[in-house]
This record gives structure tokens, sequence and C-alpha cells, in this order.
């Protein structure tokens, strides 16, 4: 499986060139913007456009192949913030 360069360039459009995760812009992160599958292919994610989004190389190594993470505030795990079924803003308020 590979993400071909046109879905690539579709998920970058997508998400106007900035990281979906802390939504900073290819103008002002270091490297840049990655195509990342928010189920990591090694936990049965696909390549679809559905699964991917763009992340900044300090996002997806935070992230990793994690879907899940401890919320500080409750200690209970939750599910880490997916741009393609969840708000930005609902997710973060
Ligand atoms: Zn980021």
């Amino acid at each position: 499986m590979s993400v071909s360069d046109k879905a690539r360039q579709r998920v970058r459009q997508r998400a106007s060139n900035r990281c979906e995760y802390c939504l900073s812009h290819q103008d002002y992160v270091m490297g840049t913007l990655q195509v990342d599958h928010w189920l990591p292919v090694s936990r049965g994610g696909m390549d679809d456009e559905g699964n991917l989004c763009l992340a900044c190389e300090l996002c997806n190594q935070h992230k990793w192949a994690k879907t899940e993470a401890i919320d500080p505030m409750s200690g209970e795990s939750c599910p880490i913030f997916n741009p393609r079924t969840q708000s930005w803003s609902k997710h973060f308020c």
C-alpha cells in the first residue's frame, strides 16, 4: 500500500496546507507537512483519504501509532482527535 501523489495533493488542499492537529500552516513549521494515517497501517489503517490527514512533524511524532491517550484532566483514556470525523473547535474547547 502507498499513498499516490495525487492523493497527497488532495489531502494537502483539503487541509488548506495546515497541520490538522495543531493547525500550524506550512509556512510556519520546520520541514514539510506530512500525510499521516490516522489509524496507522500497522494497526489495519488503509490508504484511503478518509484515513489520511496532514500533520506537522511534531504532531506526527507525538501521535505516532496512537489512537487514544490519557486525558490529563480525568485520567481516563480517550480517543485522539480525528480530523476526518471530529470538529477541531469542539474537540479542543
Ligand atoms: Zn501539528
